[in-house]
């Protein structure tokens, strides 16, 4: 299928062994070689914000396309004004005025100027522009600043105008082709198109460009005790949040994402919420449900399926994971561990990396810095990679936020980066350089 490839299992022999505990960057390995490029889309404009570019983008004209004006002034023969002075201006008829977007020009002869605004096309004749602040704005007085109507008749001669100071050929002229020329290369494919790229597809006159789409991403929360936001809670239950967390987060990635209503612990309503979904997306993420419980509906629903494989990883939170290409398509599914941190983490770790390589994006990981850490760390488990929420400074400092529970939304939402804290690492004193990702960017 598109963006996918349903090649066999890790060939390493012992990590298929039902026991093998799975490194962070195994497991992330693992599944990032089913992951290809989607096959590129036409997309109106905006829709492509966010997208990489699949086509290389040739300039189809010059930019700009014709000489045009950088000031509000008067379009002059730079002979006429070679003399100028603040004392002895030079008059020249004007002979009208020439707005952006007018393309019935008049020429200008010697002797003459034509009042020219912003953007407007430069007239044949003139050389240059004089901006309004050199001349007496054709009030006959001193220099002005503001621009005078110079007559009702806007194609009649219109007075006169006094220069005070020359200026030189092209002087504020921007010349046809000086921001790039017909035929140039406006656009890799693989660049991201940001803002400015938009902006310059849209200035080049495309209204549509070929862009790696988003992938469609589907949250599935599954807990017989979940109840959706807005709905008020009964004894031991709580609301569903992990749905919520995770197209946001899948959106945030770049994905076309959108969650549905938690399953309850029922392995025939999971398989029947999964058919359902299953065609209509590039991910399926479901949450909780993948360790080793009574209940854990994931596992019961898919634990037979050929192409789903449940592990145990060496890193805290997120020891479990459930990763496999199910149904017909086939289509990836991540079945991440329900504890909200544990379910956030994974999905920063191993999900957002397979969004960005859909999306053909080459950095698909988020990248780590080195930040000093302002206090003491204990306790990290030993032979598990540790991801504690932070919050990272501008001064390159990481304060933890919250403890090592993998129940802690609130100080999840406190945090902006993820420490890293090694396998071989359980103390780190305060004040030393630490991993950081800071989930922001
Ligand atoms: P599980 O992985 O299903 O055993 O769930 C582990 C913990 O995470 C339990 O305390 C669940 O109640 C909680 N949990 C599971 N799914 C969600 C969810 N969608 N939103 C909030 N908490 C959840
Ligand atoms: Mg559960």
């Amino acid at each position: 299928m598109t963006g996918v490839s349903s090649t066999e299992p890790s060939s390493a022999a012992d990590r298929t062994a039902a026991d093998h505990i799975w490194t962070v960057d195994e497991h992330l390995d693992d599944i990032l070689r089913h992951f290809a490029p989607l096959a590129p889309a036409d997309l109106p404009l905006l829709e492509a914000q966010g997208c990489v570019l699949a086509e290389n983008v040739i300039l189809p004209a010059a930019l700009p396309p014709f000489d045009n004006s950088s000031m509000d002034g008067y379009a002059v023969r730079t002979a006429d004004v070679a003399d100028a002075t603040e004392d002895a201006p030079r008059i020249l008829k004007v002979i009208g005025d020439i707005h952006a977007g007018l393309s019935d020009l008049p020429t200008v002869h010697p002797g003459e100027a034509a009042r020219i605004m912003t953007g407007a096309p430069l007239p044949p004749g003139a050389e240059a522009v004089v901006p309004v602040e050199w001349t007496d704005a054709g009030t006959g007085a001193g220099p002005a600043i503001t621009m005078r109507a110079h007559s009702a008749d806007p194609s009649g001669a219109a007075g006169e105008v006094r220069i005070h100071r020359p200026v030189v050929p092209g002087g504020h002229v921007r010349a046809r082709g000086s921001d790039a020329t017909a035929g140039e290369l406006a656009l890799a494919a693989g660049t991201l198109l940001g803002p400015p790229q938009i902006g310059l597809l849209a200035a080049i006159g495309r209204a549509r460009v070929t862009v790696r789409p988003r992938p469609r991403v589907v949250a599935i929360s599954t807990g017989s005790e979940l109840v959706p936001p807005g709905e008020e809670l009964t004894p031991g239950r709580i609301h569903d949040s992990n749905s919520y967390a995770l197209a946001a987060a899948a959106r945030d990635a770049g994905a076309d994402a959108r969650r549905v209503d938690a399953v309850a612990d029922d392995a025939p309503s999971l398989r029947a919420a999964l058919a359902e979904q299953l065609t209509r997306a590039d991910i399926v993420i479901t949450s909780g449900g993948v360790s080793v419980g009574a209940y854990d509906v994931v596992k019961e629903a898919l634990g037979d399926e050929d192409g789903m494989q449940f592990r145990t990883l060496a890193m805290q939170p997120g020891k479990p994971q459930g990763f496999g290409l199910i149904g017909a398509g086939p289509t990836p599914l991540f079945g991440l561990p329900g504890n909200p941190v544990s379910c956030y983490v994974s999905f920063e770790l191993f999900v957002r990396p397979a969004i960005r390589t859909l999306m053909g994006i080459e950095l698909a990981t988020r990248a780590s810095v080195r930040a000093r850490c302002t206090s003491e760390i204990t306790h990290s488990p030993k032979g598990r990679r540790q991801f504690l929420r932070g919050w990272y400074a501008p001064d390159s400092t990481v304060t933890p936020v919250g403890g090592s529970g993998s129940h802690l939304i609130k100080a999840l939402a406190h945090a902006n980066a993820l420490i890293v804290v090694a396998e071989d690492t359980t103390e780190i004193a305060p004040g030393t350089d630490v991993d950081v990702i800071p989930l922001m960017q």
